[in-house]
C-alpha cells in the first residue's frame, strides 16, 4: 500500500470531512468573550474525544486564568521515527456587529466566482487548518492501520487573543511540545492555486500620542488664537507620520533583490487587492511607487490610527481641550524592532511640537515582535515534494502583514527546529470579517498535501530534540 492509496481514500472521504468540519464550526468558541468561555471548553473536549477515537492519547490541558488547549499524541509502529507537531487553534474571532450573508456559526456551502466555498466563522481560520490534518491522519490509519511517523496535535484555545498563556503551557507541559519538526497551520496561500509557506511576519507596536497644553478645557472664543489647541496639534503630529498616500515616512526597510525577484510568482494584482480589501467602486489600491504591493504588505511598516479622544460630533462643546490622545497601531517590518520604531517615531513627533504643546509617547502593553525565517534543510525539501504531488507545485515563500504572536514564540523557543507555516486561507477568505470562507479546492489539496507530507517527513532522521 502506498501514500497514493491513502490520498485516494482521503479524496473519497472528502464529503464526510466537510461534514466533520461543519460539526466543529457550530461551536461559537469566541475566546475574547468570557460569555463564550464554556464553548471553548466544550469544543476542546469534543476534539480531545475525537482524537481519542483515532487512537491518540489526548488531553484537555488547563491552567489557572487561561482557556484550555488540546494536546494529543500517537506513536507509529516504527521505533525511532521522527515526531511531527501540528499546531492549530480552535478559538474564533467574534462576529458581533458584522453583516454576514449566512449564519456565522452554521456552515453554508455556496459556489463563488473561484469555486465552491464553505462560509462560517473559523472555516479557514483555523478549523479547516487542523481538520485537514485530522482527515489525513484518519486516511493513513484506515488504509495502513498506522502512521508514517509519530504525530502530536496541539490545538490552542487563545490564539485569537494573542496566545497570552501559550508560553506558560510550554513551561507546564514541555512534553506536549517536544518534536523534530513543526507544522503551524494558521496561515495563507497566495492564491487558490499556489500553496504558501510563510517565512515572515510583521510585528505590532501600539502606542498613544498624547498632547497636553491646558490644565482644564477653556472657552474657545475667549482664548482661541492665544492658547494652543491640542486637537489641532495632535492632527498635525499625525500628519507628520505619513506621506501623501498615508504610508509611514518612518521605519522603512531596504529589501534584497532576491526577495523582490521571488515576488514574481505572487499574483497580487490590483483586482486581488480590490476585492480582498473591499475597496469601493472607483477607489484604487495605493500607488506602488517603486515597491511591489507584496513588499508594502509584508516587509514595510504601516500605521493606523485606532482611536482618538477628539470629541465625537454628538458630544462636542465649544472649547479648547486640555488634552488630546491618539492610539496608533504600528506594524513593525521584519528586521526592525519595537525600539527601532519607537526611536524613529520620537524623532518625528517630539521635536518642534505645533503650538509648543507638551507631547509624549505612551507605550501600550502587548504587541508582537516581527519575524523573519530562512527555510532550509531536508524538512523543507520534503515539504516541497509533498506539495508538488498534491498541488502540482512546491511551496511559494510568502510573508504575512499581520502579527501572529504564537509564531514568534515558537520561533524563539524552538529555533533549532524546522517550522513549516502553512494553512488553508486564501486572499478571498476574509478571516476576522463577515462571510469568512474556506475554498473547498484548497481544503482538499491541503488534506492531500498532509497525506504526502507525513510520508516524506517520516523518512527523515529525528533531530533528537
Ligand atoms: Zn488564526
Amino acid at each position: 500500500m502506498t501514500s497514493t492509496d491513502v490520498a485516494e481514500l482521503a479524496e473519497q472521504r472528502f464529503e464526510s470531512t466537510i461534514d466533520e468540519l461543519t460539526g466543529y464550526l457550530e461551536y461559537p468558541a469566541i475566546s475574547c468573550d468570557p460569555a463564550h468561555a464554556a464553548d471553548v471548553g466544550r469544543l476542546a473536549q469534543r476534539i480531545a474525544s475525537d482524537l481519542t477515537s483515532l487512537g491518540f492519547l489526548a488531553q484537555v490541558r488547563s491552567l489557572e486564568g487561561a482557556l484550555p488547549l488540546v494536546a494529543a499524541s500517537r506513536k507509529c509502529g516504527r521505533p525511532g521515527a521522527p515526531t511531527l507537531l501540528i499546531y492549530g487553534h480552535l478559538d474564533l474571532q467574534p462576529v458581533r456587529g458584522e453583516a454576514w450573508s449566512t449564519p456565522p456559526h452554521r456552515a453554508t456551502r455556496k459556489s463563488s466566482r473561484d469555486g465552491e466555498r464553505l462560509y462560517a466563522r473559523g472555516a479557514a481560520d483555523d478549523m479547516g487548518g487542523w481538520v485537514s490534518h485530522l482527515a489525513a491522519v484518519r486516511a493513513w490509519l484506515e488504509v495502513t492501520g498506522d502512521l508514517p511517523l509519530d504525530i502530536r496535535f496541539l490545538i490552542e484555545g487563545e490564539e485569537e487573543i494573542g496566545s497570552p498563556n501559550l508560553e506558560r503551557y510550554m513551561d507546564a507541559f514541555p512534553e506536549d511540545f517536544s518534536a523534530d519538526v513543526m507544522v503551524l497551520t494558521d496561515c495563507e496561500n497566495p492564491s487558490v492555486d499556489l500553496p504558501g509557506l510563510t517565512t515572515s511576519l510583521r510585528g505590532l507596536y501600539e502606542v498613544d500620542v498624547v498632547c497636553e497644553a491646558l490644565s482644564s478645557d477653556v472657552h474657545s472664543g475667549l482664548w482661541g488664537n492665544m492658547a494652543p489647541d491640542v486637537s489641532t496639534a495632535l492632527s498635525k503630529f499625525l500628519a507628520r507620520l505619513v506621506d501623501d498616500q498615508g504610508r509611514p515616512v518612518f521605519g522603512l526597510c531596504e529589501v534584497s533583490e532576491a526577495f523582490r525577484a521571488g515576488l514574481e510568482h505572487i499574483p497580487l494584482d490590483a483586482e486581488v487587492i480590490r476585492s480582498g480589501a473591499h475597496l469601493l467602486p472607483g477607489i484604487e489600491p495605493l500607488a506602488e511607487l517603486g515597491r511591489p504591493a507584496a513588499e508594502w504588505l509584508w516587509r514595510q511598516p504601516a500605521v493606523t490610527i485606532l482611536s482618538t479622544t477628539l470629541p465625537r460630533p454628538d458630544a462636542h462643546k465649544n472649547a479648547l481641550r486640555a488634552q488630546a490622545t491618539a492610539s496608533l497601531s504600528v506594524r513593525i517590518p521584519p528586521g526592525k524592532t519595537r525600539s527601532d520604531l519607537r526611536a524613529e517615531l520620537e524623532a518625528l513627533l517630539l521635536i518642534d511640537p505645533p503650538g509648543g504643546v507638551r507631547a509624549k509617547l505612551v507605550d501600550k502593553p502587548g504587541g508582537a515582535e516581527s519575524w523573519l525565517y530562512e527555510p532550509s534543510g531536508p524538512a523543507f525539501s520534503a515539504a516541497d515534494r509533498a506539495y508538488e504531488k498534491a498541488w502540482g507545485r512546491p511551496l511559494v515563500q510568502i510573508g504575512i502583514g499581520g502579527s501572529i504572536p504564537f509564531v514568534a514564540l515558537f520561533g524563539r523557543r524552538y529555533a533549532n527546529l524546522p517550522l513549516i507555516l502553512n494553512g488553508v486561507m486564501d486572499p478571498q477568505t476574509g478571516a476576522h470579517g463577515p462571510d469568512e470562507s474556506l475554498h473547498l479546492g484548497v481544503f482538499k489539496k491541503a488534506i492531500l498535501a498532509n497525506v504526502y507530507l507525513y510520508e516524506e517527513l517520516g523518512l527523515l532522521r529525528p533531530t533528537g530534540s
